[in-house]
């Protein structure tokens, strides 16, 4: 087959369709497959309808290498997705007894009931010839099979049950097409824009064609993948170690880590390496600070607890920040800002503690433009204030107040300057 391949990823659900649904397994599954180097041209949502389907089916053939499915699977009358695709590639179905008795021990061992309703045998019938996906999260198989020069991988729609089976099952599958090894790595960035970042790496990336580099933006934070194709793994690793080296010559210490899952994690994880405590008081973030660290496996062992201190005189009440420094400074100011987080590492008896004062909008104050917010980090070396422009949108100011107060706590604990100047990188 032609290197590199092409996708289409074909979801199958009336109630993508309807928007009752996120149709969250076409971007999982897109970014599985960027790891595995194919290119994905096309995203299709069709409703559980056979005509519409055969013709999606009829486009998608056209157009890509691969197929995907998602959905349809199941054993209920709307379930017609191995009808729909046997019938377009000229397949027979077949009736698999190993994966009837699979769903018999399903439905035995992990529902807890004796019978299975007969329509889920419809399940177990498969295209003749295919590769079949056993599905150990659920009761619908999924397949692959190759028929008039085109893959069709067929999965199941619950999400769980389509991320581990492409997993466990698609992805190699799929590696088995290609004798090369694909392998990236990321990089990852708070603080700073896509575009600021593209600019700086522009040349970089216009250079490089194996390994490639490629920014990829959500709110806030700005992830870098490498990504090589060698005939190993260990060939694919040494070509992505340069462009690593040059990217992180050109950002330096705005890349807060590599393979990482977020900024709380590396947080996390310098404060357990360093024997340390946090605790915040939060007021325009709401406790999403808070939220974040516990989100996180195991966070009991560095996060103590927090106060969210939203309304002025709880920020007197609970904390003990004087009214005269209120009014005097003003309730969103550095000074506030850097009482609370003093405060809060007093009230917690935590090594270090951060604080977030705020005007998240959209009402303005008079004073300040919409999205300042002061970020304030207590240590036994001092207070550190850190003020941010975040702009508009109450979540935007909430991510971008987090991600920057948790980047502050970094810079602190791997001993670079805490304040720097967000806007200008
Ligand atoms: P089941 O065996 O559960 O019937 P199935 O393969 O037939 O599985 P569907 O019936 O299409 O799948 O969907 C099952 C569930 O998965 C529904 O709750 C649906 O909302 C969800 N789902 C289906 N497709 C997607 C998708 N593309 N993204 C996210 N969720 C989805
Ligand atoms: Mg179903």
């Amino acid at each position: 087959m032609k290197n590199p391949l092409s996708a289409e990823i074909l979801s199958v659900g009336t109630e993508l369709l309807l928007g009752s649904t996120t149709n969250t397994d076409a971007r999982d599954i897109s970014i599985y497959l960027s790891e595995l180097g194919i290119n994905v041209f096309y995203h299709t949502v069709v409703g559980d309808n056979p005509e519409r389907l055969t013709k999606a089916v009829e486009i998608a053939r056209e157009r890509a290498d691969i197929i995907i499915t998602t959905g349809g699977l199941g054993p209920t009358c709307d379930d017609l997705t191995k009808q729909v695709l046997s019938k377009a590639f000229d397949l027979e179905m077949v009736f698999h007894e190993e994966l009837a008795e699979e769903m018999k021990r399903y439905f035995k061992e992990v529902i807890g009931v004796d019978t299975m309703t007969e329509n889920n045998l419809q399940q177990a019938y498969l295209p003749a010839g295919c590769t079949v996906f056993h599905n150990e999260w659920g009761t619908a198989p999924g397949c692959a099979f190759e028929s008039k020069g085109v893959r069709v991988i067929m999965l199941p729609g619950p999400p769980r049950e389509c991320n581990a089976m492409f997993k466990a099952c698609a992805m190699p599958y799929l590696r088995a097409l290609s004798d090369e090894v694909i392998l990236s790595h990321s990089l990852n960035i708070v603080g700073s824009g896509e575009s600021a970042v593209e600019s700086k790496l522009r040349e970089i990336m216009n250079d490089l064609v194996n390994p490639t580099l490629a920014p990829y933006a959500k709110e806030g934070e700005v992830m870098l993948r490498i990504t090589a194709k060698a005939k190993s793994e260990e060939e694919a690793e040494k070509m992505t170690l340069p462009v690593i080296e040059k990217v992180r010559g050109v950002l330096g210490d705005i890349i807060y880590g590599m393979d990482v899952n977020s900024i709380e994690q590396v947080v996390f994880e310098l404060l357990k390496e360093k024997n340390m405590t946090l605790s915040t008081a939060e007021s325009c973030t709401g406790g999403f600070i808070a939220k974040r660290m516990t989100d996180l496996r195991g966070s009991s062992e560095v996060f103590i607890g927090g106060a969210v201190t939203y309304a002025t005189e709880s920020k007197t009440a609970v904390l003990g920040v004087s009214p005269e420094l209120i009014s005097e400074y003003g309730v969103i100011s550095a000074e506030v800002a850097a009482e609370m987080a003093k405060q809060a590492k007093a009230l917690f008896n935590s090594s270090i503690a951060i604080s977030t004062t705020g005007l998240a909008g959209p009402e303005g104050d008079g004073i300040n433009p919409v999205g300042t917010v002061f970020i304030a980090l207590a240590t036994d070396k001092g207070v550190f204030v850190t003020q941010l422009n975040s702009g508009f949108g109450r979540s935007r100011v909430r991510t971008l107040a987090s991600n920057c107060a948790f980047d502050m706590v970094r810079r602190y604990l791997t001993e670079l300057p805490v304040v720097v100047d967000y806007h200008r990188r």
